[in-house]
């Protein structure tokens, strides 16, 4: 069954189906983790159900170094079965979402005295190459010290030997969830954001066969029924296993990252690139361009606080800045150059003696006593196969112990996401040209099409039709919008911040359009929404909050620098 809209009115009437039908399986969380289950189970033929407390992707899933990667790091661990897997599966989210996933030429400089040479750099990526089953054009290949140069004339010239070059996969994490979530609900998932679960509920045998459910936007108290309960909190896996007395044994150990985003033009670096830190924790950083503006990260220190909202402090600006400046030839950066900043929580598994950088990033399902499932651990590459993982355990379980449903396989190795078509890469770069020509047909500029193009691949053609619409009652450009138009009709925007930082990345890359454009979308939303004087207000409040998280940490910059 292919549905498309996916917008405010198919919220409330999922809920609505939820509540009225027992679902095969309700998925509690709509990061990357639940967004895959959902997908992987309703292609099997199971009625998903997936509740999001907040919005999709606004927890761990949109804070990440959008890298779709094969986790090269973790040899150092000798994690090899995971670099096999992430490795592989790097390859399938390619072909599954071309247009969410770019392979960049990643830059692996290596120094005199440090921990990597010229053999050794070369003999990882090797093992790398065979382990991740890299494809021929894309295997690493190793420059001397005067081309690494001439390729990266901003890497520090000082004691470089060299740099192994290799390919990693950008992604734009918050809108790769989407894509996911709007693939399963055209498959028939019942989706909904803003609706928290607040209890779980039990039958006679003390068995989890359901939750209570918060519909944050009415305030209604729901129940919802379902065979099997699949825990996907990310960072808060524990506080539903709480809820469920099973929280023994083995736990979430929260470790906090930190991005800064500064403009091309202060760090004109052309190349991705993959920095050992010149620091006693040997951790490697990550140095990305994209849309005209540079980002880098991250950090690692444990996080026992509130997870929904990490701070970045002045400590972690420091750390990320001495680094980089240390390692590159560039006029060195100030606090003042930082644009925008994001910060996330990993939801690592414990592991009694280990540094945050140590512990494993592999993931592990809990099955409670209760008959509760839940996930932790991973990576946003390894989702698809997490999810196969997990629901092929539900899948048996239901099929055993219910009499209407026979076990299937998971069918999402070869599954396009929403935007992508069973062509893969290779269909992606035919469809791109002519889709530009389309955007510039209808008025946008070459730059601008080709930015919406990557960003909604074969969507690009819905969001195009926006572009006339409604222009004559809207202050908007046309290009924001169509943007915006297109998120509430087919993305379930619900708050401005929804579009503004999950849906288009503005606040993180483009941060002065959203001081522009910000007070114009949430007029147009209230417009859109028929919203009350009060609710305005709280919306404008919510922007102005994420606003002013990052302007206190300007603040902040300041009095430390001063
Ligand atoms: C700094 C950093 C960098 C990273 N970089 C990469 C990278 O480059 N590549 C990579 O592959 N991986 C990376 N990762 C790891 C990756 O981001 C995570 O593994 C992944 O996003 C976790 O997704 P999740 O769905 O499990 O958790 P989340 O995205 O946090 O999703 C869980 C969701 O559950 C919801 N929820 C919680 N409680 C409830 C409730 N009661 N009711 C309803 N909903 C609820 C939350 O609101 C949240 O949206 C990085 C992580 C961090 C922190």
């Amino acid at each position: 069954m292919i549905k498309n809209s996916l917008n405010s009115k198919v919220r409330a009437h999922n809920l609505q189906l939820m509540v009225e039908k027992q679902l095969d399986i309700l998925v509690i969380g709509g990061g990357i983790t639940g967004a895959g289950i959902a997908l992987d189970a309703q292609t099997r033929g199971l009625q998903t159900g997936l509740v999001e407390m907040r919005d999709f992707a606004s927890g761990t899933s949109s804070r990440s170094t959008k890298l779709v990667h094969g986790g090269l790091r973790y040899l150092k661990q000798l994690a090899f079965h995971e670099v096999a897997e992430v490795g592989s599966e790097r390859a399938i989210v390619y072909e599954n979402a071309p247009h969410v996933t770019t392979p960049v030429w990643m830059m692996l400089p290596f120094y005199q005295g440090g921990t990597l040479g010229k053999f050794t750099t070369a003999a990882a990526l090797d093992v790398y190459d065979r382990l991740a089953q890299v494809k021929k054009s894309e295997r690493k290949f190793m420059l001397d010290k005067k081309s690494s140069l001439a390729r990266e004339p901003y890497l520090k010239a000082e004691g470089l030997k060299g740099t192994g070059v290799y390919v990693e996969y950008r992604t734009d994490d918050a809108r790769l969830v989407i894509e996911v979530v709007k693939r399963a609900h055209q498959e028939g998932s019942l989706v909904a954001n803003y609706a928290k679960v607040t209890d779980l509920i039990y039958n006679s045998r003390g068995q989890v066969c359901g939750a209570k459910v918060l519909d944050q936007l009415t305030h209604q108290k729901l129940t919802i029924y379902a065979k099997r309960v699949i825990n996907a909190a990310g960072p808060w896996v524990d506080t539903i296993r709480q809820m469920d007395g099973s929280n023994q044994g083995k736990h979430l150990h929260l470790t906090k990252g930190v991005h800064l985003v500064v403009d091309n033009a202060k760090f004109p670096v052309k190349n991705a690139i993959f920095f050992d830190t010149p620091f006693h924790d040997k951790r490697m950083m990550f140095v990305i361009p994209r849309e005209g503006k540079t980002y880098f990260g991250t950090t690692d220190t444990t996080w026992n606080e509130d997870p929904a909202e990490p701070t970045v402090t002045t400590k972690d600006v420091h750390y990320i800045l001495e680094a980089v400046n240390k390692m590159f030839a560039i006029e060195p950066l100030t606090f003042a150059d930082v644009e925008s900043a994001w910060s996330g929580v990993r939801p690592l598994i414990q592991e009694e003696g280990k540094n945050p950088s140590e512990i494993s990033r592999k993931d592990e399902i809990f099955h409670a006593e209760s008959g509760l499932y839940s996930i932790a651990g991973g990576k946003l590459t390894g989702y698809r196969k997490m999810a196969e993982k997990i629901v092929d355990q539900v899948a048996q379980d239901i099929a055993q112990n219910f009499g209407d449903y026979q076990y299937v396989k998971t069918q999402t190795v070869q599954l396009p996401l929403s935007g992508a078509a069973e062509t893969g890469s290779q269909g992606f770069q035919e469809f791109l040209e002519p889709a530009i020509k389309r955007g510039m047909a209808v008025g946008l500029s070459e730059i601008a099409a080709t930015k919406l193009v990557h960003r909604y691949g074969r969507n690009v053609d819905q969001v195009y039709t926006y572009l006339g619409q409604g222009l004559a009652d809207s202050n908007l450009a046309p290009v924001d919008y169509a943007q915006l138009y297109y998120g509430l009709e087919e993305e379930m925007v619900i708050h401005p911040i929804d579009y503004l930082l999950r849906r288009s990345s503005q606040l993180l890359f483009d941060f002065k359009h959203v001081l522009e454009v910000k007070d114009q979308i949430v007029s147009e939303m209230a417009k859109y929404y028929d919203w009350s004087a009060e609710t305005k207000a709280a919306m404008i409040a919510e922007v102005n909050q994420q606003i002013a998280l990052r302007q206190a940490f300007k603040t902040a910059v300041k009095s430390y620098v001063s």
